[in-house]
């Protein structure tokens, strides 16, 4: 998410770092780099030109206090911050619920802007949330829409309301109006209508979702953006709050390596803020927007925060039975086994991607190598290492010695892997095995936190006690594994 943006920033904050006191052709050279990064990033250019004229005053007129502070580019640094928070939105804002039930969400956007997909994910969020959510399939134009929602729910568990074949099919406004009705009826607190989209702006998509935003009287209209089409955006943008009019705006597709200017734009363009972000084709690929965490992210200062709480979640959902029995076995001097190592496994995974958790540490000096692992990092790998483990039995995993070559054979049968693979995960493991050992005799690392998995918990190799290795590694035994492979 905003890559290309964040190393521009950060370049041009560096040459910035390097002076002692600040003049005023310096604030003239970093807005210049400033609105080029943005230009570069196809934010629109009224918003370049705004955005920079503000930074260029404000640092202007407290150039002397400036110079007063300790560190006077980290003063002009915070200037830009909150600028740049403040371009976003300020702060965050959520759905507002109706004061009678059903809260109706109504989501308007173009063909392929990622509708479909949101509504289950926001349907999926607000469902964690306690509320009881229903999908109204509303959109009869594209070919597979009701059918691809009607799949999403069922694998949600969230029901979907569509219209029946030879029932009313062909007329999104009555299948919305009918499926606002129903929700009313079972007691759904929130419906989400998702609506058709064209593959361009046109009149006759504007009629019809003024029609069913008309019969349903949403409480929020939420319009949804692909990051991806750049320039467009603004275009597309103003065009739906001119015609159709929203709330809110949900940008998408920030996972690819969109150069993020329409997520700059919109706020300025329309007035409307961004309400949440999807950064993936997955159902938990979804964040809330919050403008100061999207700030901290472009300014290379990492998104703490949000990496704090997926890690919670992890947390939450990890068996924390096995925690505590993996800190106790290593408080007692018994030995890592493949059953902890699989579950260190599957902690890894509930914390989600690392190249998307990549993307949340902040890009100081320092953590360099920690983002380096970690974007060596193969997610593939830690799949096929599960399955390789879940083909053996219990008394395998808690002794791998037992694993001759018939049984090596069998095991590689089971997971659809080679023989290879299976010989290189059991010595990978007998050394993650070997260094618990060592950090139990006083080595470095910070041992038994299975639960902080995936976060870069220990110190980097090279201690006394450690095996000679090649590559810096991580704290979590079962990554360092994995990453050694
Ligand atoms: P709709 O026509 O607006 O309903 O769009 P869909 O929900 O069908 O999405 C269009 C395509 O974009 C599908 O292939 C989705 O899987 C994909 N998609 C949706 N959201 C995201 C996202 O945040 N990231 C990525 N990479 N793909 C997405």
């Amino acid at each position: 998410m905003f890559d290309s943006l964040t190393s521009k920033f950060s370049k041009a904050f560096s040459s910035l770092r390097a002076k002692g006191r600040i003049k005023a052709g310096d604030i003239d050279e970093i807005v210049e780099e400033i609105r080029t990064s943005l230009i570069e990033s196809d934010v629109a250019l009224s918003v370049v030109e705004d955005f920079v004229s503000k930074i260029s005053t404000r640092s202007r007129e407290q150039l002397d206090e400036v110079n007063k502070s300790i560190n006077p580019s980290q003063a002009i640094f915070t200037i830009v911050n909150e600028e740049l928070v403040a371009l976003l939105g300020g702060s965050a804002r959520r759905i507002r619920y109706a004061k009678r039930p059903p809260t109706v969400i109504l989501l308007t956007g173009l063909q392929g802007a990622g509708k479909t997909t949101l509504a289950a994910k926001l349907a999926h969020h607000l469902k964690k949330e306690g509320n009881t959510p229903l999908l109204v399939a509303s959109d009869l134009q594209r070919p597979n829409a009701v059918t691809q929602l009607q799949k999403l729910g069922e694998s949600l568990n969230i029901p979907v309301f569509a219209p029946e074949p030879g029932n009313g099919v062909g007329n999104a406004v009555k299948v919305a109006e009918a499926g606002v009705a129903f929700a009313r009826d079972k007691f759904h607190n929130v419906v989400i209508v998702d609506t058709a989209g064209r593959l361009g702006v046109d009149e006759e998509l504007m009629k019809e979702v003024s029609k069913i935003r008309d019969a349903v009287s949403p409480d929020e209209i939420l319009f949804v953006l692909d990051a991806m089409v750049g320039q467009d955006a603004v275009r597309t943008a103003e065009a739906f709050n001119n015609g159709v009019g929203f709330d809110g705006v949900v940008l998408t597709k920030l996972d690819g390596d969109a150069r993020g200017g329409a997520a700059l734009s919109v706020v300025a363009t329309t007035g409307k803020p961004i309400f949440f972000a999807s950064v993936g084709e997955k159902m938990e690929d979804f964040e809330l927007f919050y403008p100061e965490r999207i700030a901290s992210r472009i300014l290379g200062l990492g998104d703490v925060a949000t990496l704090a709480e997926q890690a919670q979640r992890a947390m939450e959902s990890t068996d924390a039975g096995a925690t505590a029995r993996l800190e106790k076995k290593f408080a007692d001097g018994e030995d890592f086994t493949l059953t902890d190592f699989l579950g260190q496994l599957e902690a890894m995974k509930k914390m989600g991607s690392m190249s998307k958790m990549l993307s949340m540490l902040p890009g100081m000096p320092g953590v360099g190598n920690i983002k380096k692992q970690l974007e060596n990092f193969d997610d593939g790998e830690l799949v096929r290492t599960q399955a390789i483990i879940h083909s053996m039995t219990p008394a395998e995993r808690e002794d791998p010695k037992l694993l001759n070559g018939s049984r090596r054979a069998r095991i590689a049968k089971g997971s659809g892997r080679a023989v290879s693979e299976i010989n290189n995960l059991v010595d990978r493991f007998l050394q993650a095995q070997k260094m618990m050992r060592q950090m139990r005799n006083g080595g470095p690392g910070i041992p038994g936190m299975p639960s902080m998995a995936g976060l870069p918990g220990a110190p980097k190799g090279g201690g006394k006690n450690q095996p000679p290795k090649k590559k810096s590694r991580s704290g979590n035994p079962a990554k360092r594994a994995l990453q050694e492979g």
